[in-house]
């Protein structure tokens, strides 16, 4: 990608900034050798040194987040097989690293899984008004030698744990590195969206056999609240890296080709010369409506939810690889015309099929659900389900009938509940068992009544495994389900 153009902030924001140690300006533990030596955790030393050192630059300390001084027993949780150790200047002198962070730090040795997790109240953080995290980060030329390459998993954990952000660190370097990662590039765990006001742990997980040293965790203010979702400007710019910035020095220009609208329910963005903006924002109104109809119990998103529309389907394509990137993750990029990720949808233009696509529904579904719910899209039962029935509503198919009693007709055509709604990634052939499923669920007056009590036992699960939930929510068990929904199912889509 190229940023030649693109403002300090905005590249910022866009990667995480290795710097070398010399970049350094201000260190905390500095002042902390001098004047409170024995004080453990930047949020509290903030306030004393406000009161012992007016003077000094107030964003020096309103950066401190964590010094590692004190028992580690008393900060730290470690991790399976991990063994932590306080950090010894003398150690580093004779590696002779200079110059050097000089704050406490804390080594972690451990193989693959290992790390630690912060204990209960030792970091208070207003997340959602964070822009980055910043951390220094140490190997000694032994520790590179024996493991040249090591994955670390950083992770912003929720209250119950079951929930997370993640960013993917690559060690590769020897001595000291600073780095800043952009809160608005975490990705979330699977299980359910984290949610930034519950962010309670910060965790530092090996992926691989190896080693590393931590000083000063700290944080950077953002200038705007943020929310689970990554900004549509700085979308833009990852979906959209020529259109926005081949203008003069630090000044993206928008050109003619590119077009956004935003409504209530969706926020568009095109460079589809042929896509009517205003007639599939609309469309996408409609389906939101019904799904706020139909699903009375979720919440209103605090703004639209993301679709992309490209010209071109190599350019899609290339997006979902560019946008993987960006978050340090693997995504095979799918043969599907649309994706959704991290509650960003897109798809290309088809000028047979215009405007009202129904991919672009179905895609839309799965942003505006992972707006209302807290499920991210990652192909199971409930998304597909879901963005299935609805979309069919807008554009029925017309052979489903046919399709559905062909499904029901022998055990070699469809899969087992049981399965179908474990929780993974379903494929393209069970949607339609989803569909129906959601579809029974939705509307036979006993299912639908207990729908909202399965949502809350879904998202407290972290999993959308419906089997722990089936006699909670509904007194019932695969085999009764599986029954209703097969006389359902012939009673929804008779014989013709
Ligand atoms: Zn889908």
């Amino acid at each position: 990608m190229h940023f030649r153009n693109v403002t300090r902030e905005a590249v910022s924001r866009l990667n995480d900034r290795p710097e070398t140690s010399a970049g350094l300006s201000v260190k905390m533990s500095e002042y902390l050798a001098r004047y409170r030596p024995r004080l453990r955790f930047g949020f509290v030393l903030k306030a004393l040194l406000w009161l012992v050192l007016p003077t000094l630059a107030s964003s020096a300390f309103a950066r401190e987040l964590l010094t590692f001084d004190g028992s580690l027993k008393e900060q730290f949780t470690p991790l399976s097989k991990s063994r932590l150790e306080a950090w010894s200047p003398d150690e580093a002198k004779i590696n002779n690293i200079a110059p050097m962070p000089r704050g406490r730090a804390v080594r972690v040795t451990a193989p693959a899984g290992g790390g630690f997790v912060t204990n209960a109240d030792v970091v208070a953080v207003e997340w959602n008004k964070v822009e980055s995290l910043g951390l220094w980060l140490h190997r000694s030329a032994a520790e590179a030698k024996e493991h040249p390459t090591v994955e670390l998993e950083v992770r912003l954990i929720e209250a119950d744990r079951k929930a997370y952000f993640w960013r993917r660190i690559e060690i590769a370097h020897v001595g000291w590195q600073k780095l800043l990662l952009p809160l608005d590039w975490f990705v979330w765990s699977d299980g359910r969206i984290p949610c930034w006001d519950n962010v309670k742990y910060i965790g530092f997980r090996l992926r691989d056999e190896g080693a590393f040293t931590l000083d000063t965790i700290w944080t950077e203010q953002a200038s705007d609240a943020r929310t689970e979702f990554v900004p549509t400007d700085l979308l833009a710019r990852v979906a959209f890296p020529k259109q926005l910035f081949h203008g003069a020095e630090d000044k993206p220009v928008e050109t003619n080709s590119l077009r956004t609208l935003e409504t209530r329910d969706v926020q568009l963005l095109t460079n589809a010369k042929s896509l009517d903006l205003e007639r599939l924002a609309a469309h996408c109104g409609m389906i939101a409506k019904q799904v706020r109809e139909e699903l009375p119990f979720l919440t209103e998103p605090r703004s639209g939810s993301q679709l992309i529309i490209f010209e071109e389907s190599a350019e899609y394509r290339r997006f979902i690889t560019r946008h993987a990137r960006q978050l340090k993750v693997l995504v095979n990029v799918p043969d599907t015309p649309g994706f959704t990720f991290q509650g960003v949808s897109s798809s290309f233009w088809d000028a047979e099929l215009g405007t009202l696509r129904p991919v672009f529904a179905h895609e839309f579904l799965h942003g505006y659900l992972s707006r209302t719910t807290r499920f991210p899209c990652h192909g199971e039962w409930l998304h597909e389900g879901l963005a299935t029935y609805f979309q069919l509503k807008f554009h029925p198919q017309a052979n489903l009938d046919q399709l559905v009693r062909d499904g029901l007709s022998s055990p070699k055509k469809h899969v087992t509940l049981k399965e179908l709604c474990n929780g993974q990634h379903i494929s393209l052939t069970q949607y339609w068992q989803a569909g129906t499923l959601c579809q029974m669920l939705l509307t036979e007056p006993n299912y639908r009544s207990k729908l909202a009590t399965l949502f809350q036992r879904l998202e407290g699960a972290s999993s959308t495994d419906l089997g722990p939930h089936l006699e909670a929510a509904w007194q019932t068990d695969w085999e009764m389900l599986t029954a209703d929904w097969r006389a359902f199912c012939e009673r929804q889509f008779p014989k013709k």
